[in-house]
């Protein structure tokens, strides 16, 4: 969370005065208004707000036809909530190493494809965008379904293009510690009508009784999904939060650049699939070895950590995933279904290790897009002092 104020306050205000609480009413405000915003800024062509950015990745996948029989590769570097949704869904992560760009190794990935692939999760974790271009073509190749985990990169591109309209589909995440918020949030992002409705259906029960009738043109059929929506006090947030995100990028890459061109003669940073894009929230510094990085990251005033240090982001502590407990209920659980039993990997604390190494080697400086300039100079300082020491 960066920016949130009188906008936000006023819709809040708006929506409560109007008794405008739910997201379906006759009116269609905020939530109708909102998804409209989110679609355009994006340039998607159908839009979804949810509950979050795990709901937004579930509902794709199941839309997509993913299930049981079905491995999903997902990056050793992402939160667990990509893994989890692939779960949700009734299919089997499959975990694969990322490059220095800290994002999915297209290398990798193909490797890992087996005839049981049916999905792919390229994940722009941090802000750092994953190479769309290498991954949908390899994807496209053998016929693989793409789903964006786009949740830590609201608003960031790839060759101009915005991360999550890359692929078949796209999530974002709106919870407290992404660019933009309402608290708790999702959304789902495809221009693939299929994806669309059976999305609507899966994480609203009622969709097809509210949405069916406005849409005439409505071709899915229904099936007991999820309850998933957005209310309309959360979309009046968002409505207000989307009319900041471009100021607030626009200054976190001002901040941005001109810290790496201060710390571009002490470091090497970590190589970008697109600096341009990269949402600016955060400038990785590469070191030869975690000694060296852990030297810098605990410097007196450097004040930074290092992203194998980050819980939950890296597949090791992944326990319910590394230790195949899908559900609470065994007969719930994918990885005891008939239909998985040949595709259950033999998940290891070393089976990405280049992960483990890459993500050991490297120290995140934050960017705050309300530096001043002073601010942004003692920082520089800071982070020289540490990298000369
Ligand atoms: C935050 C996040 C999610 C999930 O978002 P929620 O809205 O908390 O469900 C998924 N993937 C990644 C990479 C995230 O950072």
């Amino acid at each position: 969370m960066y920016r949130i104020g009188q906008e936000e306050i006023n819709a809040v205000a708006n929506a409560i005065n109007e008794k405008s609480l739910f997201k379906v009413n006759d009116k269609l405000q905020y939530a109708k208004k909102a998804e409209e915003k989110m679609c355009s800024l994006m340039g998607a062509k159908y839009g979804i707000l949810m509950t979050s950015g795990h709901a937004a990745l579930e509902a794709a996948l199941v839309a997509a036809g993913i299930g049981p029989g079905d491995e999903v590769i997902v990056p050793a570097y992402t939160y667990i909530a990509t893994a989890m949704a692939v779960v949700a869904a009734g299919a089997i992560p499959v975990i694969c190493d990322i490059n220095d760009t800290l994002t999915l190794d297209p290398a990798a990935f193909e490797a890992k494809i087996t005839k049981n692939t049916k999905a792919v999760m390229p994940v722009h974790i941090q802000g750092f965008p994953c190479k769309m271009d290498e991954i949908c073509d390899i994807a496209k190749k053998h016929n693989i379904v793409v789903i964006e985990d786009a949740c830590q990169a609201d608003g960031a591109k790839y060759k101009g293009k915005r991360l999550g309209t890359w692929g078949d589909a796209g999530a974002y995440s709106f919870n407290f510690f992404k660019i933009i918020t309402a608290g708790e949030g999702g959304g789902l992002v495809t221009d693939n009508r299929e994806i669309f409705e059976n999305s609507l259906i899966y994480h609203d029960s009622s969709a097809i009784a509210y949405f069916g009738k406005q849409m005439e043109d409505f071709k899915a059929t229904s099936f007991c999904g999820k309850e998933y929506r957005t209310n309309d006090i959360s979309a009046a947030i968002l409505d207000a939060q989307f009319d900041r995100l471009d100021g607030i990028i626009a200054d976190l890459k001002k901040n941005q650049m001109a810290l790496r061109e201060k710390l571009a003669p002490y470091c090497t940073f970590a190589p970008s699939n697109d600096i341009e894009g990269d949402l600016g929230t955060t400038i990785a510094i590469a070191f030869e070895t975690e000694e060296a990085a852990r030297k810098f990251a605990t410097y007196e005033g450097v004040k930074c950590g290092l992203p194998i240090d980050t819980g939950k982001h890296v597949y090791t502590n992944w326990s319910c995933i590394m230790e195949k407990r899908g559900a609470l209920n065994p007969l719930m659980d994918p990885f005891k279904f008939e239909a998985n039993k040949d595709i259950v990997p033999n998940y290891t604390h070393d089976m990405c290790k280049k992960s483990l190494d890459i993500l050991s080697r490297n120290v995140y400086v934050a960017i705050n897009p309300d530096w001043t300039k002073q601010e942004l100079e003692e920082r520089a300082n800071a982070l020289i002092a540490g990298l000369k020491a």
